[in-house]
């Protein structure tokens, strides 16, 4: 979700105007991996190599973020329905941040943001393996066996989900209600929801509380901070 609009990324670089920007381009002085670009609004990403006039755009300063997203908010950087996104809760940058995964519009928890590529493919690729531990509160009250079916995997849709550690925090017998513990290491789309679907202990409520050794402590939902440069090395 990190492509943006040619003409932006250069004014954001603070060479010069949106609008200087949108004349360089129109007279072929812009080039994108090597090739001459003419076409204002042409999306690129970060991964993309920009040269106005010759020389290099410079490498925005990266800077990476954690917020206590609150429920009701989109892991997205706009929204065309006018809904209420991650990034209206940061302080406003220059760079443009994204969020490194995402999650569900009525997810609350834990949410990292930066705008440094590499190192968001880097943690959120599988075999890295940072524990993502959240917590659902269940309708109906599963047994161990239950439990023990996600930490086996189940298929839901072809896929395989699957969880590194899964435990019965709580339960509410009058109510029928249950409050789980699970770690993940995958981060598939809605992956907690559709692994307790599968056995058929629909969630409720679902909140991210750890990212790695990350917690939200001192955060209140709709706050954010900055990750020091240690936490981050760290992640690393
Ligand atoms: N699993 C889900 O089902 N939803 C999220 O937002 C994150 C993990």
């Amino acid at each position: 979700n990190s492509n943006e609009r040619l003409q932006k990324v250069i004014a954001q670089s603070g060479i010069t105007s949106r609008r200087k920007a949108e004349k360089l381009i129109e007279d072929g002085k812009v080039k994108v991996n090597g090739q001459v670009i003419k076409t204002l609004g042409t999306k690129v990403s970060q991964d993309d190599k920009i040269e106005v006039e010759g020389v290099p755009l410079e490498k925005e300063e990266p800077v990476y973020f954690m917020l206590y997203k609150p429920r009701g908010v989109i892991s997205s950087v706009k929204d065309d329905k006018n809904r209420k996104v991650v990034t209206d809760f940061l302080p406003e940058v220059t760079q443009r941040i994204y969020p490194i995964g995402r999650l569900d519009y009525d997810t609350s928890g834990l949410l990292l943001l930066t705008n440094d590529g590499e190192f968001a493919n880097l943690i959120m690729h599988p075999s890295y393996e940072i524990d993502k531990v959240y917590v659902a509160k269940t309708k109906g009250i599963p047994e161990r066996e239950d439990l023990q079916k996600l930490k086996k995997g189940v298929t839901v849709d072809g896929d395989k989900l699957k969880a590194a550690h899964v435990k019965l925090l709580s339960a509410d017998t009058r109510k029928n209600t249950a409050i789980i513990q699970l770690v993940l290491h995958e981060g598939k789309n809605r992956q907690v929801r559709r692994m307790m679907e599968a056995i058929n202990f629909p969630v409720d409520k679902l909140k991210r509380e750890r990212y790695g050794f990350l917690t939200l402590q001192g955060l209140n939902p709709g706050e954010s901070r900055e990750l020091t440069p240690h936490e981050v090395k760290q992640l690393r």
